[in-house]
């Protein structure tokens, strides 16, 4: 065979290969030099050519499927690339060290205290505090670590949301410089974990008016009693931000309750059917005594507790997020490598109605976030945009772990496959820092002008 034939069959042979991936090719490579080496190939070394461009570099008959990748829309390419380094630190660590171990200590709800020094080693700890973080768009990065931890695990997400965000951002919030001073490097570096209480066994979505925990001044020291219920860390916490009603001026006051005290009882809230990995608490105070100086300096009303909610609301939809990108990352595959009557079930188009639907849950999902994300960074946040972007995720999240769940048949509800911890772990998004109804109210009253809560 002549050198010109040769390269005319090369070049026939090439309609065959993936011009997209030619395209790229040939920005990096020389093509005229490839032909030239083509062209004098012996008629054994093209035969092989020949036959790797038919499989196009895979295995005889073999399908090449997209990447598994739920950034449909590729918002990371609008990070910078100290942004996305973060990312990208957090994904590796939660691929090696939480996804190994994330059904079990989930199936057993304990807590792998061990983590916590490698989770330090990130160096995460509130990022958006100004003094501590080092990147651009702190919130924004916020939230892309709270997705990419509820992307394996939303129990570590919430864990760390708790810690960094909730107990951390009341210091920053409410604390004094000497508060601050003391507990937020310590915090920061994950030596001592925080824990924040609110709720209590009968108010929740009440709490602005409601708390039945109260505070009084005897001498220099605060005694508090009351409980408080669904305390995240709170079990194993060095320090339980604890929220409570001053007898005397019926405002709420913020305190530090160090690990030890005596009136401080936190039991473990057993058989939960969601966040097993979290450990939740029921804290029972009897005369807890406090002294002045762990009462948070500038809080002086629920108004000072709701801008810590305000602030933390915004990583709770991106928590929400990373729930739903988690499921329809791992039923993706699923999809693709299950078969049936011969063939993957991704190739079904009822299958993959289910799959578009939750691709364009997830996108619109993303999409709000960054914006929400991008306003809290413009400092333009409001309650109402947290609040819509919270209802949004929460309930688009259950329809996506559901039909995550659903494209799975029978081993979606098993744990193994991790999608049926994903559709437990939604329930609880749902519900914590502030329900559907109560997020629904806040936006219902910025658009209408008319308050409808109770
Ligand atoms: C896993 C988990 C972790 C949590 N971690 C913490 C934590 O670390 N710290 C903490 O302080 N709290 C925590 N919480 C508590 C959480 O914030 C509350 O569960 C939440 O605020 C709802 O309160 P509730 O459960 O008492 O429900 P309720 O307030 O009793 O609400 C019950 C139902 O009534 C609806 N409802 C209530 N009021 C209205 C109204 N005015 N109009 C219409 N509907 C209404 C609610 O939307 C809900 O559907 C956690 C909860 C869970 C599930």
């Amino acid at each position: 065979m002549s050198i010109f034939s040769k390269i005319k069959q090369t070049i026939n042979l090439m309609k065959d290969v993936d011009l997209d991936a030619l395209g790229k090719l040939s920005q990096k490579v020389d093509l005229s030099e490839i032909m030239k080496t083509v062209g004098e190939l012996d008629d054994r070394q093209l035969a092989g050519l020949m036959k790797m461009l038919k499989h196009k570099g895979g295995k005889k008959g073999q399908h090449k499927l997209p990447p598994i990748d739920g950034d449909f829309y590729d918002l990371s390419l609008k990070l910078s690339p100290e942004q996305r380094e973060l990312q990208i630190k957090v994904r590796n660590f939660m691929e090696e060290e939480i996804r190994p171990i994330a059904n079990k200590y989930w199936n057993k709800a304990e807590f792998p205290f061990e983590i916590i020094p490698k989770m330090a080693e990130l160096d995460i700890c509130g990022i958006s505090y100004e003094g501590i973080g080092k990147y651009e768009q702190p919130f924004l990065m916020e939230g892309i670590i709270a997705m990419e931890l509820a992307r394996v695990d939303v129990s570590i997400s919430t864990f760390f949301g708790v810690h960094s965000g909730l107990a951390m951002g009341s210091i920053y919030l409410c604390g004094s410089e000497e508060q601050k001073q003391e507990w937020l490097p310590k915090m920061q570096r994950m030596e001592l974990i925080g824990a924040f209480g609110l709720t209590e066994p009968e108010v929740g979505s009440g709490v602005a008016g409601g708390l039945g925990t109260t505070c009084r001044l005897e001498g220099d020291e605060w005694v508090l009693n009351g409980q408080k219920k669904w305390i995240g860390n709170a079990t194993f916490a060095d320090v339980v931000i604890i929220w409570a009603r001053d007898e005397a001026s019926d405002q709420v006051k913020g305190f530090l309750v160090r690990k030890g005290n005596p009136g401080f009882k936190a039991e473990k809230m057993e058989d939960k059917m969601a966040l097993r990995t979290v450990q939740n608490a029921l804290i029972t105070m009897t005369d807890c005594r406090v002294p002045e100086s762990d009462r948070l300096q500038k809080c002086d009303s629920f108004k000072d507790t709701a801008k810590v909610l305000k602030m933390t609301r915004a990583a709770v939809a991106w928590q929400a997020v990373g729930c739903a990108r988690g499921a329809y990352e791992s039923a993706l595959k699923y999809t693709k490598k299950r078969e049936q009557f011969g063939k993957p079930i991704a190739s079904f188009q009822l299958i993959q109605n289910h799959l578009v639907e939750m691709v364009a849950n997830l996108t619109a999902m993303q999409t709000m976030c960054f914006r929400l994300s991008e306003l809290q960074d413009e400092k333009l946040l409001t309650d109402e945009h947290a609040s819509l972007a919270k209802v949004f995720c929460s309930m688009r999240t259950r329809d996506v772990v559901s039909r995550a769940r659903e494209v799975m048949g029978g081993n979606g509800i098993l744990l193994e496959h991790d999608v049926a911890r994903f559709v437990a772990d939604a329930e609880a998004i749902y519900s914590y820092e502030g329900t559907k109804e109560i997020n629904s109210l806040i936006v219902g009253r910025a658009i209408t002008g008319y308050s409808a809560f109770v």
